[in-house]
């Protein structure tokens, strides 16, 4: 029986100002390939191949049983988890956090990505968002019905937004930016001196700081990512996003924080008293585990990223694709073949090589003339698709 509406469905405006999901066709293509049963290595994605470490599972298990956590959770979680997550930034950062007032639970880190651009923007407003950048901050400053304006993201300046070219007028409109390092797409990394220019620049203009701290675990050659609350002044403007995703390969638990200034927190916090209760508790409960458990597994993590990417480097030498090392993160952003756009590029790469990576124009349009690998297979899966991409003939 055909189905038509009783009524006519009329979206609000809203969700057309949202923008269009650029890495949704993609998947589609590779999915096309693997069902002409090719051999398809998938290196679009940013999602962790491992499991999550076994002690963390188990804590999940065991509290999987407590009737407690059958309930309800606490609108704003459990107080246990938030003293777990101030107590890894103070051995980890040497930052100290008030677990009441400057930490707020999130439902995986793109929950609050998304959040603080409602808490803080008023349609018209402005937000400086880095290009090339994660889009998921573009989906929230669509969904306030903010205004972007676009900080390039170049390798000449080490993949920083350099904040004298940002227009004055721009700034000072701004109300909200977001930065992210260790950066994805670019896998560039955030040092002091940056951050302390952040905090100057955002107290200058009045730009409250959002700084995506999601691959903050995973920095390479010995170096350990810094985290923006570590600057000073910066509680003052603004707050962090961390995730369990990246760290404790838990994409898929969904369990993230925003930390810092206790005036944002509460802002996030009292629209999630509106959309939520908290996570399960035995998520709670197993996050917690995750953060105050041994971290011997985040070391170890560490070192089979920086392994996989020392590999695919090698690779990458060997057909003579010349490209920069990413110094963290899980990404590697490599320049694409002169006379080919990044979409043509990757299109290529999907169809005569059955590699899929992601093209930069789906960060941005400073993305464009890059494409983005992730290191997420084993070394031999990424040394093949490199050698595959080889043989097309392509390079030198
Ligand atoms: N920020 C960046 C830059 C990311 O790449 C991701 C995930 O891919 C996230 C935030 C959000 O991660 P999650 O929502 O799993 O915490």
């Amino acid at each position: 029986m055909e189905h038509t509406n009783p009524i006519q469905i009329s979206p609000a405006d809203r969700m057309a100002g949202l923008p269009a999901q650029f890495f949704a066709g993609l998947v589609s293509k590779a999915n096309a390939q693997a069902a002409k049963g090719r051999d398809v290595i998938n290196l679009g994605q940013g999602n962790p191949d491992r499991p999550t470490p076994p002690h963390i599972v188990a804590a999940l298990q065991e509290a999987a049983l407590n009737p407690l956590y059958h309930r309800y959770s606490p609108f704003r979680g459990y107080p246990f988890l938030k003293k777990a997550i101030v107590q890894r930034y103070k051995e980890d950062y040497g930052v100290n956090l008030d677990p009441e007032t400057e930490v707020a639970i999130l439902f995986g880190g793109k929950t609050g990505l998304i959040e603080i651009s409602q808490c803080l923007l008023n349609p018209g407003d402005v937000c400086l968002v880095p290009d090339p950048g994660y889009p998921d901050y573009w989906s929230g400053v669509a969904l306030a019905g903010g205004r972007m304006e676009y900080m390039p993201l170049t390798a000449d300046n080490r993949f920083l937004p350099d904040y004298d070219a940002v227009p004055i007028e721009a700034a000072d409109k701004a109300k909200l930016m977001f930065i992210n390092y260790p950066n994805n797409p670019t896998g560039a990394v955030a040092d002091a001196d940056f951050y302390s220019r952040t905090v100057e620049f955002s107290a200058r203009h009045g730009i409250v700081v959002a700084s995506d701290f999601a691959y903050g675990a995973l920095g390479f050659d010995g170096a350990k990512p810094i985290s923006f609350l570590q600057t000073p002044g910066a509680n003052e403007v603004g707050i962090e996003f961390y995730t369990l995703s990246k760290t404790y390969n838990m994409a898929g638990w969904r369990v993230g924080f925003a930390l810092g200034n206790p005036e944002i927190i509460s802002l996030i916090n009292l629209m999630q008293d509106h959309y939520y209760c908290s996570l399960f508790g035995g998520i709670q409960a197993a996050a917690a585990a995750a953060l105050t458990g041994p971290q011997a597994c985040v070391a170890e993590l560490t070192s089979v990223y920086e392994s996989r990417r020392n590999a695919l480097f090698g690779a990458l030498a060997g057909i003579g694709w010349q490209a920069d090392k990413p110094g963290g993160s899980f990404f590697c952003w490599l320049p694409v073949p002169k006379g080919f756009s990044s979409a043509e590029f990757a299109d290529i790469l999907l169809e005569r090589a059955d590699v899929v990576v992601a093209p930069g124009i789906g960060f941005g349009e400073f993305g464009e003339h890059y494409v983005r690998l992730g290191l997420l297979a084993p070394e031999a899966r990424l040394e093949e698709a490199i050698n595959r991409i080889g043989g097309l003939g392509l390079f030198g």
